[in-house]
């Protein structure tokens, strides 16, 4: 544990698992004056040395492999030297926060409610309890799929397999037939085995929702939500499902955006989200009709969500996302419902296109140089191991950029396509094609 500093002043804030190698959250925090007291995710060592901005003290906590004693420790600490929040923006550990702000009685979503937007299945119960739209859904749980199968036979196919406790998209998989569908769990649970930890993982099934995805970036405060931005996802048809292409605004017809409003404004309410951000997805049925992904009661993760909706709606979501966390209001105010979009702005997620050794990413030096690029996260660099399907090794890099609106978001999308690409060392024949190590995420501006 290292202090570094203290401000009696400043509100500190327990920040969950945030990758400390991108400084946007860090500098967010700096300009909402808060302290941050950041417990280090176990896959990265932060120098004490050289911590990120506004980060006062390192707490060393494993609350994924021991929430109890994670738990015990915050208690201590709480008790010591009182902090004012508990924030994450690492989807797993939602829940976790919630808990744990719960018990100190510090500001929070509540622990049911922290549980209903982190597992699918309970999501998906209460969304339609609410009498919103969901496509037919099955939970497949226990050491026996038999009875799941059965049941999720009966849906229309074709279908989706997914953990229940999922995130960025590991192990989703569509499935054309029942037959299809059984090979789909048995591989999404070896998944769930190797990835999550989770052998015994429970799933969900549900209909495949064709059409167009979006992504709704939103921020809550006492029960009023504001919508900061609402971006086109590509239109993904599987059987694994990568991320590509955020653009926003969107370029809908009127009364579908609307829909899209009430549809995740309604979520809000549905699943008790009245305080702070939330990142939904969503696919629009038929074109038309919003269909919930999900609703995670957070940031969404990479830094894009914040980027999109601070360009799309002049408001500073990951600062006020802190604020709120601390117990203080936001300083922005506007009203409930969608804003009107002030700027246009975008991120292009590089797609591996290929697997082996990576040789070289090219284009990236071009790209960087372009006006309309504010930034460029590169995470996969010459050496590292790309895993060929289903695997999931990461993303290539990622692109941030601003425009005048969304069409010309688009056309500058179709130029790093053509643009930028990753090369791979021919495998010989046989050569096993091990996991490597990918290096950590890196910003060149
Ligand atoms: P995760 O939380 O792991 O990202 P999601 O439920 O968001 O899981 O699914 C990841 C991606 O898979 C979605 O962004 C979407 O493209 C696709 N997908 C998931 N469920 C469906 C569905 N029912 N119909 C169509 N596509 C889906």
């Amino acid at each position: 544990m290292t202090a570094t500093r203290t401000d009696p002043d400043r509100p500190i804030l327990v920040l969950v698992y945030q990758r400390a190698g991108l400084p946007w959250v860090f500098e967010a925090a700096e300009r909402a004056g808060i302290d941050l007291v950041l417990v280090p995710r176990p896959d990265e060592e932060v120098r004490a040395d050289r911590l990120p901005p506004a980060v006062v003290e390192l707490l060393p906590l494993e609350p994924d492999r021991d929430p109890a004693g994670a738990l015990a420790a915050l208690r201590a600490r709480h008790a010591a030297r009182p902090f004012q929040g508990i924030t994450t923006l690492y989807d797993p550990m939602v829940p976790f926060v919630a808990e744990a702000a719960e018990l100190l009685g510090l500001p929070g979503i509540g622990r049911d409610t922290a549980r209903g937007a982190q597992d699918k299945r309970l999501m998906r119960e209460r969304l339609a309890a609410a009498g919103l739209n969901v496509p037919g859904f099955v939970r497949i749980e226990g050491p026996d799929p038999e009875p799941g199968l059965a049941a999720a036979a009966r849906l229309a196919f074709p279908v989706v397999v997914k953990p229940a406790h999922g995130f960025s998209s590991l192990g989703v998989t569509r499935a054309d037939s029942p037959a299809a569908l059984r090979e789909a769990v048995a591989g999404v649970r070896r998944v769930c085995a190797e990835k999550l930890a989770d052998p015994a993982a429970a799933l969900v099934v549900e209909e495949y929702l064709d059409g167009p995805e979006f992504a709704v970036e939103s921020l809550a405060y006492g029960g009023g939500v504001r919508v900061l931005s609402v971006g086109y996802k590509g239109e993904p048809v599987g059987p694994y499902f990568e991320e590509s292409v955020y653009r926003a605004p969107d370029t809908l017809p009127e009364e579908v955006r609307a829909a899209v409003v009430r549809e995740v404004t309604a979520a809000h309410a549905a699943l008790g989200v009245t305080d702070g951000p939330a990142h939904t997805e969503l696919r629009l049925r038929g074109g038309r009709t919003p269909y919930l992904l999900e609703l995670g009661a957070r940031i969404g993760g990479s830094g894009a969500s914040h980027y999109v909706a601070s360009h799309v709606s002049g408001t500073d979501l990951a600062a006020e996302a802190l604020r709120i966390a601390v117990g203080a209001a936001p300083e922005s105010d506007g009203p409930t419902g969608l804003a009107a979009p002030v700027g246009a702005a975008a991120n292009y997620i590089v797609p591996c296109g290929g697997h082996g050794t990576v040789t070289a990413v090219h284009g990236l030096d071009e790209v960087r140089a372009d006006p309309r690029v504010d930034h460029v996260v590169q995470m996969l660099f010459p050496g590292d191991e790309v895993r060929p399907y289903p695997d999931f090794t990461g993303y290539p890099a990622f692109v941030l950029s601003r425009h005048d609106g969304p069409e010309e978001a688009a056309d500058f999308h179709a130029l790093l396509a053509r643009t930028i690409r990753v090369e791979y060392a021919a495998a010989g024949p046989g050569e096993p094609e091990e996991p490597g190590e990918h290096g950590e995420p890196e910003e060149h501006r």
